[in-house]
């Protein structure tokens, strides 16, 4: 490691969203980039740029499984756990998996982190929280999270990663660091996943109903992505471990109604709004409380709201734009599902088989290859 950077990083679930923007960040800081992915949520055309970079391996395999051993041979230095899917249409699909990427898959990465002495940064969130009754939340909240309900299998799972994380910790295993990351936006959300950003924003500009669920009062705080992997880059660097899960996200705080009228106000939409009944334990408040993470990283957010909307507003405007490829099109849905549904349907104890790092069909995109056995 030179002056906190790594050298070899491990970003498990850099095909996604968040996961593709660290990629390009520590790319860019000279990083060597493996990206694990299982591509349940995850896209390829996130890192199709990435596909003729040298120092950059992308390996297809579930955390849930035994990692591919390849992954050891390269003794990263840095493993950031961003693999789960994150918005609650796709965690709820599947339940089961969810947890277990959660739990499973975050004990397989900490057992890397542990063999190879790689620094471990977990992607957890503001839905440890649950419906909370401190506001703003501070790291020192518990929490007020159901067990029970269709949400907990992304909360309760979130939850006991970091429990995972901490008896790492507190056990000199692994030097780990958790991020609690609430709601972040910007280009390559996909515009089929349920989110409000991503669900208003290709509502108004397609001209269609804008769905608000309840009667828009409940609130988030929307942290732009380039803040959020600032952020997660200063955590992962920091000389010290950190022995409290760190807040990050933007403190700026609206309700729902107030972000779907300035995505109107911004896309000069005449689209009509429709109420949705609120989905259950919906929070109704949330709002992060940074102080943590200024005294520790030097970091708050800096992208105003309304400038990282007209961002993200920019890139679906292209992701919609007629012939290009779209999340939420047959034709890219049929690209992806082969190679996740060759990760599920493989018998129980063929699992070995299952994890191991599967070099990318070249029929299935010419542009990216994979170099497990480096
Ligand atoms: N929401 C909404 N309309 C939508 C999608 C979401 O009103 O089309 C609401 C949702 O009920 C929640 C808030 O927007 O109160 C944020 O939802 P999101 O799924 O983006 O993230 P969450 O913070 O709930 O995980």
């Amino acid at each position: 490691m030179r002056n906190g950077r790594h050298r070899t990083a491990l970003v498990a679930g850099g095909a996604g969203f968040l996961g593709s923007h660290l990629c390009d960040a520590l790319l860019a800081e000279g990083a060597e980039v493996i990206c694990l992915d299982s591509f349940v949520t995850g896209r390829r055309q996130n890192l199709r740029h990435l596909a003729r970079d040298p120092r950059f391996t992308l390996i297809e395999a579930d955390i849930t499984e035994p990692l591919p051993a390849a992954l050891a041979a390269r003794r990263p230095e840095a493993v950031f756990n961003l693999a789960c899917a994150a918005s609650p249409p796709h965690y709820q699909g599947d339940p089961e998996h969810t947890l277990l990427t959660c739990v499973l898959g975050t004990r397989n990465l900490l057992r890397l982190a542990e063999s190879t002495g790689a620094r471990f940064v977990q992607a957890s969130t503001s839905e440890v929280y649950g419906d909370p009754e401190i506001h703003p939340q501070v790291e020192s909240y518990w929490g007020h999270v159901n067990p029970t309900g269709p949400r907990a299998c992304y909360d309760e799972g979130k939850r006991a990663a970091e429990t995972l994380c901490f008896d790492y910790l507190r056990a000199g295993r692994a030097d780990v660091r958790v991020a609690r990351i609430f709601n972040t936006y910007g280009p390559r959300m996909r515009a089929d996943d349920g989110r409000v950003v991503s669900n208003v924003v290709t509502q108004a500009l397609a001209g269609a109903d804008i769905t608000l669920y309840g009667d828009g009062s409940q609130t988030r705080s929307f942290c732009y992505v380039s803040d959020l992997i600032d952020g997660l880059r200063r955590l992962g660097s920091l000389a010290t471990p950190v022995p409290s899960a760190v807040n990050l996200g933007n403190p700026v705080e609206l309700n729902v109604a107030q972000l779907v009228e300035r995505v109107l106000a911004l896309t000069g939409s005449r689209s009509a709004v429709v109420r949705r009944p609120l989905p259950a334990d919906d929070p109704r408040r949330r709002r992060p409380d940074i102080t943590l993470a200024r005294r520790l990283l030097g970091w708050s957010p800096c992208v105003p709201l309304e400038t990282g909307l007209r961002a993200c507003i920019a890139w679906f405007e292209e992701e919609m734009r007629p012939g290009a490829c779209r999340p939420s099109q047959a034709k890219d849905a049929a690209a992806e599902a082969p190679a996740v549904a060759d990760l599920h349907r493989q018998p129980a104890e063929d699992a070995s088989q299952r994890s191991r790092p599967r070099r990318m069909n070249q029929a299935e995109d010419a542009r990216l290859v994979a170099r497990p056995g480096r």
